[in-house]
This record gives C-alpha cells, structure tokens and sequence, in this order.
C-alpha cells in the first residue's frame, strides 16, 4: 500500500486537486495499484487552520508519504504578511525539507492545441521534450554571497558552485528519464566562460557509461534558448543547473501555449516526488467551477510515472487528456472564439469517462 499525500492549497487549488484525485484513483483501480490517501493543508489554507504555512505534523506526515499532490498557494488574502510567514513559504520548505533536488517539467503539445502556441502550428505540432532542472543548488544558493559597499560603491556578489555528487545525481534522473523516452538527451552549459559548466560536462560524460542506450550532446545555454523557439521539436530530454533550467523551462512550457496544461515533479532520493501544476492559484478565478484541472491531471500521470513506476498507468492518463481534447471539449482558458467552455469538474468527468472507455 503507498500512501499519497493530497495538498490542496489555496484557491483553485481544491478544485483541480479533487478531479486529479479521482483520475489518479480510477486510473490506479484499472492497474491494481493500492493507494492510500491523506489530506493536509499547506500555504494560507494552513495560516488560516494553525498560523503556519506548513506545519511540523504535516511534514512528518509528507515523509511517510510515496508522492505528494499538491494544488497550488497563496492569494490576495495573505499578501500583505511579512515575507517569511506567507503561503508560499509553505512551498519552499516542503521541497527542502524532502530534499527535492530534481524539478522535471514536460512540455508537450496536444495535437488539438497546437493552434494555442505563439509559434506556427507546423513548427510546435509533435513537441514533447522534458527539462531536467537541478532545484536545490547553483548561483541561487552558493555561498558567499550578499552587498557591501566597496570603495564608496554599491556592490553585490552571488557564487555559483556545485560539486560532483550533485552533478551526478541530477544527471542520473535525466538519463533515467531519457532511457524511458526517445534516448535523447541534451546537457545545457556555458562551458566556454563557466568552470562549472567544465566540471557537470565531466561528470555528465562519467554518468553517461551506464547509459549506453542514450544518445548525449552537450549545448551551449545560449543556442539552446535559439533553438528551442526555432526548432523545438529536436529535443527529448534536456538537463541543466538551477539558473539556466529555471529560465529555459519557463520557455519550454510558453511554447506549448497553455498555462493550464503544464504539469510539474519535484523529486527526491529514494523515489519520493512532489506533484504539482506548473500555474499558481488563480484567485481571480477561485471558487467558480472554471479552472483547467489538466495541468494537476497530468501532474497524477507524473506521479504514476516516476514515484510508483506505473507506465502504462500513466500513458492511459495522458491518453484520456489526448482523447477529451481531441473530441474538443475545453475549459474557458483553452476555449477559442465560438467553442463552449466546460467546468473544472465537467472536465474531470470527460477525463474518468475517456480513461473508462480507453
Ligand atoms: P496564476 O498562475 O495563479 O494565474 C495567472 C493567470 O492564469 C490568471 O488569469 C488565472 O486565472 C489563469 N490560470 C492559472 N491557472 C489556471 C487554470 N488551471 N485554469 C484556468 N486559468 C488558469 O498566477 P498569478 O495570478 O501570478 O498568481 C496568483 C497567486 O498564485 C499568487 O498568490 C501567487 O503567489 C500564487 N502562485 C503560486 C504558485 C504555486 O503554488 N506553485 C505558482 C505561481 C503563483
């Protein structure tokens, strides 16, 4: 029995995470997997309850957890806390406390949306690549780091540093992944001006021996921006450090069009992930039944994916999303001029009724 931990967070959080639930249950039930659930509550949800973002109780409980599904934090109510005591706190600290070392964020586009992108259908029709981003090191967290005035002037520093076991053990997810793909991957650097980008370009190549099946190719961070609008389609996976990763896969995921339709896992040693839509919690749309709950549905087939090693429980997930596109249904963010736009749980009954009939 694996225990998954439902956070359904603020917002339209609730409501994208209670149909991702009951896909992730249907789906589970047709591969016989045996899921337990438990329910916590993090961001303002969690101030409102116990006056913390994330409280110890829910941490423990997190740990004990195979995956995590989280919906999303935050929201007008709590903006004008103090920095350190807002939602999304809450967010940070459970990725640190869960040593999630590895964001993986697909970016795919459905043959119905291709139209949605701001790129030309025929260059983005058949997208589907993965960026592979280091989470917990680099520029953002290297040390020293800080301002001090300098001989009367303003001056500011930030180091970035990794060392090899970090490298290596985001390197080894990438592989992992493109092995399960198209045996692709693409390593993104700046090795020409950074000792680093030397030093991950080594260990990349030394983590590549026990994958002899993928196919490995280093590419400057600057061309790699160029050609992921010009010629997406030629990558499958993509690995790279925090700062270069948090900048190429917001690209990646604009590309496809729809913020409601990115799913996102944060992964840790030992298999444990954390599941979540890429988009925040849209409080201008809260309440109304009229959020996109693909972006939290796709997050479930991730989960399938990489925490419970359920593959094909995964592809019939994606395959219902394809299905339900496909026959044109459409919340009101992917709607176009004179298409009807469903609800958040209308859109999670087309999901069980294609994954049912699929
Ligand atoms: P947002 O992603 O919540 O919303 C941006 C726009 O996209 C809004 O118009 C919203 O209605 C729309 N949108 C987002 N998700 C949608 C969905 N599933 N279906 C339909 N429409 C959708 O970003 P924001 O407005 O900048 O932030 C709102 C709150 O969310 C803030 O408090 C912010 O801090 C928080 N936030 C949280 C996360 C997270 O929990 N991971 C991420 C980003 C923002």
């Amino acid at each position: 029995m694996e225990r998954i931990l439902v956070l359904p967070g603020d917002g339209i959080g609730p409501e994208v995470t209670r149909e991702a639930r009951r896909v992730l249950e249907a789906a589970a039930g047709r591969h016989d997997l045996k899921l337990e659930y438990e329910e916590a509550a993090i961001g303002g949800a969690s101030i409102d309850a116990c006056g913390t973002p994330l409280a110890d109780a829910v941490v423990e409980q997190a740990r004990a957890c195979r995956a995590l599904l989280l919906g999303a934090v935050g929201g007008p109510k709590w903006d004008a806390m103090p920095v350190d005591t807002r939602p999304e706190k809450g967010l940070l600290r459970i990725r640190k406390e869960l040593g999630l070392f590895a964001n993986l964020r697909p970016a795919t586009v459905f043959p119905a949306l291709a139209g949605a992108s701001s790129l030309r259908p025929e260059l983005v029709e058949g997208i589907d690549l993965l960026v592979v981003r280091e989470l917990t090191g680099g520029i953002y967290f290297g040390e020293p780091r800080g301002r001090a005035l300098v001989s009367g002037r303003r001056e500011a520093r930030n180091t970035m540093v990794y060392d090899e076991r970090e490298v290596a053990r985001i390197a080894r997810v990438a592989f992992e992944a493109a092995a399960g793909r198209r045996r692709h991957l693409t390593h993104v650097h700046k090795a020409n001006v950074l000792e680093v980008s030397q030093l991950w370009i080594e260990v990349v190549e030394e983590v590549a021996r026990d994958f002899p099946d993928v196919e490995l190719h280093h590419q400057l961070v600057d061309s790699a921006a160029m050609l992921l609008v010009r010629d997406p389609r030629r990558f499958d996976v993509l690995v790279t450090g925090n700062l270069f990763g948090d900048i190429l896969s917001d690209e990646a995921a604009m590309i496809t069009g729809s913020l409601g339709m990115l799913p996102s896992a944060s992964l840790g040693e030992g298999g444990i992930g954390l599941y979540e839509p890429v988009h925040g919690s849209a409080p201008d749309i809260a309440g109304q039944d009229a959020a996109n709950p693909l972006a939290t549905i796709l997050s479930v087939a991730m989960l399938l994916e990489h925490s419970l090693g359920a593959s094909a429980a995964a592809a019939d997930v994606r395959a219902a999303v394809s299905a339900v596109l496909g026959a044109g249904h459409r919340t009101a963010d992917l709607a176009g001029a004179g298409e009807i736009a469903i609800g958040c749980t209308a859109m999670g009954d087309h999901v069980l009724a294609a994954l049912a009939a699929g």
